[in-house]
């Protein structure tokens, strides 16, 4: 019963990079987990109630800590990782700061207790607010326990900083899934208030994938291999056919360490190109393992950011290899256990400058594309200068079909809106003339013309024009209908019985248990909408009830859509789904830009669109419609 962990000799703490560490719960499951994957557990269970604000424990069988670890293991700057600065350069643990868990003892009430393999008894620590409360010896199994209770209860500042449940339990369901990923050979437990969201056993990577994101990803993913000088990679790719509206699942991990890296993501993106619609991302899960003294990890306090020594070359070989992999998975479909260890053009122990390695990859051969490849080697090979973002996509994206019911959704009388858009006009920025003047001086049309106001004309099925009394609207027809949509689910929701539709066969949907947990959570408020769930399982929801204004093809996208939607929103405390959920079913639903509308349909989103309540902008909150007055348009041609 050895005791290993030291403190860090001063000019090597000064060396590490400074800043916070525990920001939310979901900081303290990470540094937990990595503590435990460096202790050497081969089965590590996360504990958490109340989205890990009441509770976060991580139990592991790893190697456990001598009574004296136990208590040094607070202290900050006392780490078992590393001795030297120079052991920056050269890191093949997770952890190597010394600070997560002087961190979080500083503003916690923790237990830790823990036994080495040849002990007899554990060590039982209680310590609060950096303060330890009792130290005794008991009995424990092999490994280590820590228990973290009320994370913030001596900040209440920052208590009170902390976002809805549904979105600590993300960012946690985030860390867990980064690390499980990373490691399919231990097996990861994640029980949240009592219910098991995750029991993934000890397996290889792609199962371990499947896993973590449902069945329904096994069709999906291509295998990727390739092995240089410079750096190895594996993992897969998901066929193009199925990239997301959203950010992807995109998970980079170096020498088994995820990462955030826009750059190396550019890569990707760069490797599909044309494969993609525009707006859609490709999901990946790719493992890079680089020479330990290639990289410094010590950038960034959590640890998510990596510089590397040879950045473009990594890009190019990434590259070239996704789209290898990509180009493989079609000229012969999917074999799974082929040893895909490729001739490697690269051979940079022979160069002293790296440069940027020629693709092999037949570039013309694109399967999935039927019109000419627009691919140019030169210009794409060339990784950009600094780190990109990925690049800027149209905004027009292929969605589902015009809802079936798009017409029945349209169910308000068209009246006369240009009379209530008058009404309205007081709250147009004001311009010298008021927009509509009943009593407009200078008709340009005679009385016979006048039976053209309100006449509505599609532009390039993107924009409707309409004619009024006093000059034109010129109304974006996509955003329009999402603001009708938007304004009918939240009076659908909140102030009416939401109206359901039985479905004549419940349907089974399947998704990873994470999203599940949060349909789940939101259960009630899907009800009010007008969805009637029959069960959950741990992989599936079965529905046998949706709102009228959405037909069941329609069910699984909407419910993604709005998965990722409320995983990008940022709520405060008194977060209501309702109006996400409003945005994103109007944003699903509604009719897009290509689609050519009838008159009548014309017509009747215009007469909708200004029987809201708020016509002008959209749910978004973009502009909806301009108007251009007569006097504006003259103004164009007196000038
Ligand atoms: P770091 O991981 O950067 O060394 P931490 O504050 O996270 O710093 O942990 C301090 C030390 O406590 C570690 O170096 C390790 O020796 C010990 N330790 C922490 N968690 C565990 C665990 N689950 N099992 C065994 N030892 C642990
Ligand atoms: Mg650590």
């Amino acid at each position: 019963m050895s005791d290993i962990i030291q403190l860090l000799p001063d000019h090597v703490a000064n060396q590490i990079a400074a800043g916070e560490v525990v920001q939310r719960p979901a900081s303290v499951v990470k540094e937990l987990i990595e503590n435990a994957i460096d202790a050497g557990a081969t089965s590590i269970k996360l504990l958490l109630k109340d989205a890990g604000k009441t509770l976060i424990q991580v139990i592991d069988d790893g190697k456990g800590m001598s009574p004296t670890d136990a208590r040094l293991c607070f202290e900050r700057h006392a780490t078992s990782k590393i001795k030297d600065a120079k052991d920056l350069f050269n890191l093949h643990t997770k952890g190597f700061r010394g600070e997560a868990l002087a961190s979080i003892a500083a503003i916690a009430h923790v237990e830790l207790k823990t036994k080495q393999e040849d002990q007899e008894l554990g060590t039982l620590i209680k310590i609060e607010g950096s303060e330890v409360s009792s130290q005794e010896s008991v009995s424990a199994a092999k490994g280590t326990s820590i228990a973290v209770k009320n994370l913030f209860y001596n900040i209440p500042a920052r208590r009170n900083f902390l976002k809805s449940d549904t979105i600590e339990t993300r960012h946690i369901v985030d860390e867990f899934q980064r690390v499980a990923l990373a490691h399919p050979d231990i097996t990861f437990l994640l029980h949240h208030n009592n219910n098991e969201v995750y029991h993934l056993r000890k397996s290889n990577l792609r199962k371990r994938i499947v896993a973590v994101f449902g069945t329904r990803m096994n069709e999906k993913l291509v295998p990727i291999e390739e092995q240089t000088d410079l750096v190895s990679i594996r993992g897969f790719v998901a066929k193009p056919e199925f990239a997301k509206k959203k950010r992807g699942e995109q998970f980079f991990f170096v020498n088994n360490r995820f990462i955030k890296s826009s750059y190396l993501n550019h890569a990707v993106v760069n490797a599909f190109e044309g494969l993609l619609d525009a707006g859609s991302h490709p999901s990946y899960f790719l493992f890079l393992e680089v020479p330990t003294t290639s990289i410094d990890i010590n950038i960034h306090p959590t640890k998510t950011e990596i510089k590397f020594d040879n950045e473009k070359a990594l890009y190019a070989i990434l590259r070239a290899t996704v789209k290898h992999g990509l180009g493989q998975y079609t000229i012969a479909p999917l074999d799974f256990d082929r040893n895909s260890t490729f001739d490697t053009p690269y051979d940079y122990s022979k160069k002293d400058q790296p440069s940027v390695p020629p693709i092999t990859v037949d570039p013309n051969f694109n399967p999935f594309k039927t019109e000419p490849s627009s691919f140019t080697p030169e210009t794409t090979s060339e990784p950009p200068k600094s780190t990109p973002a990925v690049p800027k996509t149209g905004s027009s994206s292929p969605t589902p079909s015009t809802p079936k019911s798009f017409t029945s959704n349209y169910k308000k009388d068209p009246g006369q809106w240009e009379a209530l858009y008058t009404d309205m006009s007081s709250s147009e920025p004001t311009s010298s003339a008021p927009l509509f003047e009943s009593t407009y001086q200078e008709p340009l049309f005679d009385d016979s013309r006048e039976t053209e106001t309100g006449k509505t004309f599609q532009i390039q099925k993107k924009y409707l024009l309409s004619t009024i009394k006093s000059g034109v609207v010129l109304i974006h027809q996509s955003l329009a209908h999402q603001r009708v949509l938007y304004e009918e689910f939240l009076e659908n929701i909140t102030v009416k019985e939401a109206s359901s539709q039985q479905l004549l066969f419940p349907v089974s949907i399947s998704f990873p248990s994470s999203d599940i947990e949060i349909i789940y959570s939101i259960k009630a408020d899907l009800e009010s909408a007008g969805f009637m769930f029959e069960e959950f399982t741990k992989e599936s929801v079965v529905i046998r009830g949706i709102p009228t204004s959405i037909t069941e093809s329609q069910i699984t996208f909407i419910l993604e859509q709005l998965l990722d939607d409320i995983q990008m929103e940022v709520p405060d405390a008194s977060f209501s789904h309702f109006d996400v959920m409003a945005k994103s079913f109007a944003k699903s639903l509604a009719i897009k830009t290509g689609t050519s509308l009838s008159s009548k349909e014309q017509e009747n989103l215009v007469n909708n669109l200004f029987s809201c309540k708020e016509p002008t902008t959209s749910p978004l909150g973009k502009p909806i419609f301009k108007t251009l007055t007569l006097q504006e348009i003259d103004g164009i041609f007196n000038k």
